[in-house]
Order: structure tokens, then C-alpha cells, then sequence
């Protein structure tokens, strides 16, 4: 395959996490051989990979995207095709009561990542900076506003938004100064199996299976477009082969649900594949995990409704979603409940 003999030894930072350990798997099921990075926070886990540790084409480097020595020395000692940076604080919430930590990371780290990429690049001239960024960049949405195509201004409202605003605008000074071959992605809500329990989709299920209050803020009414993890993972792979130097492209899967929506479609789904009456942790007088849905005081600055525009990378890159939401929830709550004990402490009171 004459596209993986070009991009064949991958750094990935953030490996550990939720997108970058599907992005991980993906790659190696490609027949790449991959390097992640990771720092293992709170969000990272390396039983993510575990199953790839006996893989001759998998390397783990626990370290930090601020360490440059490392990260030179990982570069050069691979002979990285491509590097592909996941690696950020990405909780919302988190920024809102310790944004330090996302300005180190999304920020500083994006900018030690690009110096090196840039030595890099003078001795593998077809060496490409992937940026995995989100769509809360480019702020937020009423109901009937046109989606975000590429071309949108960005403003962003939260402090994670804002530090990723800043490393996109870094990558692509790193293009237009100095002439480096990167791309930008641009993605809207990811779900699946392995994300956090902080978020909302492992969240509701995990508490719903654990018989704990499912908080929803405000009156649910937020929007957010949803797209399967394993779906963006191609998206990205496509434009790492694909993409052109210096663009950006938004990737997501036309599928704009309300929180509340969300809420009580996983509550509909687990009263069918996990009935409450055979859940022991359920009081005996609730019927439906539905009940369990309480509303929560409002985020502040929360972003009423993202809706993404795909259709650059739909028709330049040939891409789009393998599964729809009713496919892609449906395996990511069959996952959770096949891996429950490593996420039954995890609910959130
Ligand atoms: P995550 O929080 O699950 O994982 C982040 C990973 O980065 C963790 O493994 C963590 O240990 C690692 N990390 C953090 N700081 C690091 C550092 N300084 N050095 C090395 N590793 C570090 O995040 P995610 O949801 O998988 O998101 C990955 C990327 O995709 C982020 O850049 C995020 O902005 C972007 N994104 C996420 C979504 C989404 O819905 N989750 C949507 C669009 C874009």
C-alpha cells in the first residue's frame, strides 16, 4: 500500500487518552509502527493500550510534550514520518477551576512540539504535524445559525477553547513562517469506548448503571453535533495521508443532539440491554434509569450549540461516518457494560 510505505513510523502524543489510544489502535491496524507519548494524567491510562503491548510496532514513552530533549530525541531516533499531537488537558469544566494546567499543555506544549517538528523537518522533508483540535474554537451557535465551515472566525469562550484556539493559531504561524508541512483538524463531540468518565456520555452510563443522580446542566436544551471516536480516527488517518500542507479541515457527523436527548436516549437503551429490574444496584420502586436524570446549575460561558460544516473534507478527502448514532451509542454502552469494573468506582456524585 503505496500511502502507508510514505506514512509508515507515526509519533502520537496523548496516546493514552480516549481519542489518541483509538487513533493508536487504527494506526496499528494499518501496519504502522507508532510512538506515543503520553504523560499519563489523570485522563491518560495505558491500560487503553494494554492490548498492544506485546506488539513489536508499539512503543509507549511515558513523558511530557513540554520535555524538548525527549521529544528531539524521539524524532530523530524513529525517523518519524508524521506526528500527530492529541496530547491536552481537555475537560471543560477543569478549565474553568484550573485553566494553568491547559495553558502549559494545549498552549506551551503545542509550541515545543512545532520547534522540534521544525529541526525535524530539515532532515525528513516529507515529515507532516498533525494538530488535533476541537470545534469549540470557533465559539458558539444559536439555533438557526449556518454550521462552522473552515473559514469561520474563531472565538472561543472557555479557557480549554481559548488554549486550543491558541495552538491552532500557533501550528499555523508554523506553516506560514517556516514553512512547515502541517494540517489542522477541526472535530465536533467525540464518543466511544475508553473516553473518561468525567464527560458526559461515559458519565450518564456509568452513574446510570450504578444507580447514581445523571446530572444534566441546565434545562438539557444544549446542542452538540456527536460523532463515533473510531469515525473520527479515519477522518484524521485520511487527512495525515492525504490532507493538503497548511489546511485545515472540520471534521463531524451531522448529527446535532440536545444534552437532554442524549440523556435519555443511553437511559432507553440500558432499560433495554441491562433492565433495571436486573440491575442490584436499583432501588426497587424505579422503573427506567431515567429517573435517576436530575438538572444541574449551568456551566458558565456554556456554549449553546456546535454544528460543523463537513463537506470540505467529504469531498476533497472522500471521507465520511461509518456509523450512525444509534450504531456508534450502541457499542459504546455495550463496551462500558463489558468493561464496568474497570469504571465502577468512577461515578460522579
Ligand atoms: P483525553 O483527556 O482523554 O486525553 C488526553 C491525553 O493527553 C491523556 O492521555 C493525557 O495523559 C495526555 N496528556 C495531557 N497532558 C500531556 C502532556 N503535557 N504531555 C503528554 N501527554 C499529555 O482527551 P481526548 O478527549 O482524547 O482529546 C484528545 C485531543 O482531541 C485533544 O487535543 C482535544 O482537544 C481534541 N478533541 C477532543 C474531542 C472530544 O470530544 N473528546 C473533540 C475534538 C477534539
Amino acid at each position: 500500500n503505496e500511502e502507508i510505505i510514505v506514512m509508515k513510523n507515526i509519533m502520537v502524543t496523548g496516546g493514552s487518552g480516549f481519542i489518541g489510544s483509538n487513533f493508536v489502535n487504527f494506526l496499528i491496524e494499518k501496519g504502522c509502527n507508532v510512538i506515543n507519548l503520553d504523560k499519563l494524567t489523570y485522563a491518560g491510562n495505558e491500560q487503553n493500550n494494554h492490548h498492544l503491548l506485546s506488539n513489536d510496532r508499539y512503543k509507549f514513552i511515558c513523558g511530557d510534550i513540554n520535555d524538548e530533549d525527549l521529544v528531539r530525541e524521539i524524532l530523530r531516533d524513529n525517523n518519524i514520518d508524521c506526528l500527530v499531537n492529541f496530547a491536552a488537558e481537555s475537560h471543560v469544566d477543569n478549565s474553568i477551576n484550573t485553566p494553568e494546567e491547559f495553558l502549559k499543555t494545549n498552549i506551551m506544549g503545542t509550541f515545543k512540539l512545532l520547534q522540534e517538528a521544525l529541526i525535524h523537518s530539515k532532515r525528513y522533508k516529507d515529515f507532516r504535524f498533525l494538530h488535533v483540535s476541537t470545534d469549540e474554537v470557533y465559539g458558539s451557535l444559536k439555533l438557526n445559525d449556518l454550521p462552522f465551515s473552515e473559514s469561520n472566525k474563531y472565538s472561543p469562550n472557555s479557557p480549554y477553547s481559548a488554549s486550543k484556539a491558541s495552538s491552532d493559531h500557533l501550528v499555523r504561524a508554523w506553516h506560514k513562517t517556516f514553512g512547515l508541512n502541517v494540517i489542522t483538524t477541526n472535530c465536533s463531540n467525540n464518543y466511544g469506548p475508553k473516553q473518561n468518565p468525567e464527560k458526559l456520555i461515559p458519565l450518564t452510563i456509568i452513574n446510570a448503571i450504578n444507580a447514581k443522580k445523571i446530572p444534566l446542566y441546565g434545562d438539557g436544551s444544549n446542542i452538540r453535533d456527536w460523532l463515533y471516536v473510531v469515525d473520527h480516527c479515519e477522518g484524521i488517518y485520511k487527512c495525515m495521508l492525504r490532507g493538503k500542507t497548511g489546511e485545515v479541515y472540520n471534521i463531524g457527523g451531522d448529527n446535532e443532539k440536545t444534552n437532554k436527548y442524549i440523556v435519555n436516549k443511553i437511559c432507553s437503551i440500558l432499560d433495554d440491554v441491562l433492565p433495571v429490574k436486573k440491575n442490584k444496584n436499583m432501588p426497587k420502586n424505579m422503573n427506567s434509569y431515567s429517573e435517576l436524570i436530575e438538572n444541574v446549575k449551568d456551566r458558565p460561558g456554556h456554549d449553546f450549540r456546535y454544528s460543523i460544516d463537513t463537506s470540505k473534507i467529504r469531498e476533497q478527502l472522500k471521507w465520511e461516518p461509518a456509523e450512525t448514532f444509534e450504531t456508534g451509542i450502541l457499542k459504546t454502552i455495550n463496551w462500558y457494560i463489558e468493561n464496568f469494573d474497570r469504571f465502577k468506582d468512577s461515578s460522579l456524585d
